[in-house]
């Protein structure tokens, strides 16, 4: 786990002379062919820098960067290079769970649209990885598990009724299980008989690294046409202007500058708020993004065999984050089980602010442990410390915005800069709607989810 101690820490944690950056793919502007490429007419890159030109210019190469990148790639012509401080899978999405789940998600809720729509995308991108000769649960770890969302209080049974009766209205297929057909359906699980669940026998999940991998694989089948580039290790510290306009016409990274011709997309997850002060100090903008990081640990046991889950689940709990409060207000914990391609299984989760650092802490692991073993009473009979030389921990920090709703939209007052993130515990689940969402308002193209739930305007502060 990269540990990445604070924002202010961007640039001077990934200018280590000793760490080599990792490009894929660049050519300098100067030696392009590809009119798409032109470099722009500019005075502000660093002058002793490499410089290169694109059309778009993404900063992030987490989960909604990268998908993004692939959205421009695959339905545009334009050219794309990614920029992160470290590398993929650096951030939240190195630790996300990977349920692509809906049983949770609310509907006519402001994100229920862009979730049903990045749900069908995703299901549609595991079927055209088989069409293509492949098979999904290797390529992305793609397993159509169902998911069951668990209560066990009398309050959480007949929210779980409403939600299976709103879920259906919905037109998805939701069923309501009593206690017995909850044991039947996951003997593992074994909660008392006013228990009952919500369960979607249509839900997946994914496995974040094995993704991301293979969206980075299809995006750099473009870079043999000039199309693509990677620059990783290279934060970005700071715009590039036009010199007669004072337009923004780029980004000026630890190493390299880079020009685009039509959008810079920020979509460095929970940096993203302290990255565009950092950017727009000593300019006309001033911009508070509210996002902060919300650190999340996950306990991985590989190889598990004392029992098998045929479905993920979670706690109903987990819905409004109040499931176990540690006594400490900025402490949350919440039990999610899956089980994924290879046989490890998975338990989460933990939500707490406490700055951007990851480092681990083994009091959070007992709370999951403990927590998953209300559900699983197997685990109680299994010693935590046992499993030390099979357990990994993943620690990462979900990208919070007070509202619960990401911000997706240009950023007022700075033509062709383009915000994408605060996708908290969605952003898996989310991204192939964000990233189609993104691209249509770069084009300018109508797009199919409502945007204005997810404007800049109006929820971050700012003046220009
Ligand atoms: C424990 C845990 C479990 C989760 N489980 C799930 C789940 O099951 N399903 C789900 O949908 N979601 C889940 N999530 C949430 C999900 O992981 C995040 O919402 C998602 O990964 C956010 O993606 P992102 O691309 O916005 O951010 P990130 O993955 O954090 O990527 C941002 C990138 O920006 C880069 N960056 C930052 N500053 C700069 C700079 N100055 N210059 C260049 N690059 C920069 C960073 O290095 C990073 O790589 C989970 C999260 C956690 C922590």
């Amino acid at each position: 786990m990269d540990a990445i101690a604070g924002c202010s820490a961007n640039l001077t944690g990934f200018l280590n002379p000793h760490r080599k950056s990792q490009q894929f793919g660049h050519q300098s502007c100067l030696t392009r062919r590809n009119p798409l490429l032109m470099p722009i007419c500019c005075s502000a890159g660093s002058p002793s820098s490499p410089s290169h030109a694109y059309d778009v210019v993404i900063i992030g190469a987490g989960i909604i960067g990268l998908t993004i990148a692939r959205q421009f790639l695959l339905e545009t012509r334009l050219s794309v290079a990614v920029v992160d401080k470290g590398v993929p899978c650096s951030g939240a999405t190195g630790a996300g769970q990977g349920y692509i789940w809906m049983t949770h998600k609310t509907p006519g809720s402001e994100t229920w649209e862009l979730s049903m729509r990045s749900h069908k995308l995703w299901e549609e991108l595991a079927e055209q990885v088989k069409a293509d000769g492949l098979i999904p649960s290797q390529v992305m770890g793609w397993r159509r598990t169902g998911s069951l969302l668990v209560g066990q209080t009398p309050e959480e049974i007949d929210t779980l009724q409403m939600r299976v009766n709103l879920l259906s209205q919905a037109g998805l297929k939701a069923e309501y299980l009593s206690s017995n057909e909850l044991r039947l359906k996951e003997p593992a699980l074994a909660v008392g008989d006013g228990s009952s669940a919500a369960f979607l026998c249509d839900d997946s999940q994914l496995d974040a690294h094995r993704t991301v991998a293979y969206i980075e694989k299809v995006n750099r089948r473009f870079a043999a046409e000039g199309r693509y580039a990677e620059f990783y290790y290279n934060p970005v510290a700071s715009f590039v202007r036009s010199g007669t306009t004072g337009d923004i016409v780029g980004v000026q990274t630890s190493e390299n500058t880079l020009y685009s011709n039509r959008a810079v997309v920020v979509a460095a997850g929970c940096w993203s708020g302290c990255l565009m002060r950092e950017l727009f100090r000593n300019s006309d903008v001033e911009l508070d993004i509210p996002v902060k990081p919300r650190k999340g640990h996950l306990l991985v046991v590989e190889n598990f065999s004392a029992f098998k889950l045929n479905h993920g689940s979670m706690e109903a709990g987990y819905v409004d984050h109040r499931a176990m409060n540690m006594g400490d207000e900025s402490l949350l914990i919440s039990m999610t089980a899956t089980m994924n391609a290879v046989g490890n299984l998975i338990l989460g989760s933990s939500r707490q602010f406490s700055g951007f650092g990851v480092e681990e802490d083994e009091t959070i692991i007992d709370y999951i442990w403990n927590r998953a073993g209300k559900f699983f009473p197997a685990l109680n009979e299994m010693n935590l410390e046992s499993l030390r030389r099979s357990r990994k921990v993943r620690v990462g920090l979900r990208p919070y915005m007070p509202d619960g709703k990401p911000v997706i939209g240009p950023v007022p007052g700075a033509p062709n800069v383009f915000l994408a993130t605060g996708h908290e515990g969605g952003g898996l689940s989310m991204a192939l709607g964000t990233a189609e969402l993104v691209t249509d308002i770069v084009l300018g193209n109508p797009s199919l989810v409502d945007c204005s739930p997810f404007a800049v305007e109006g929820r971050c502060w700012s003046r220009f």
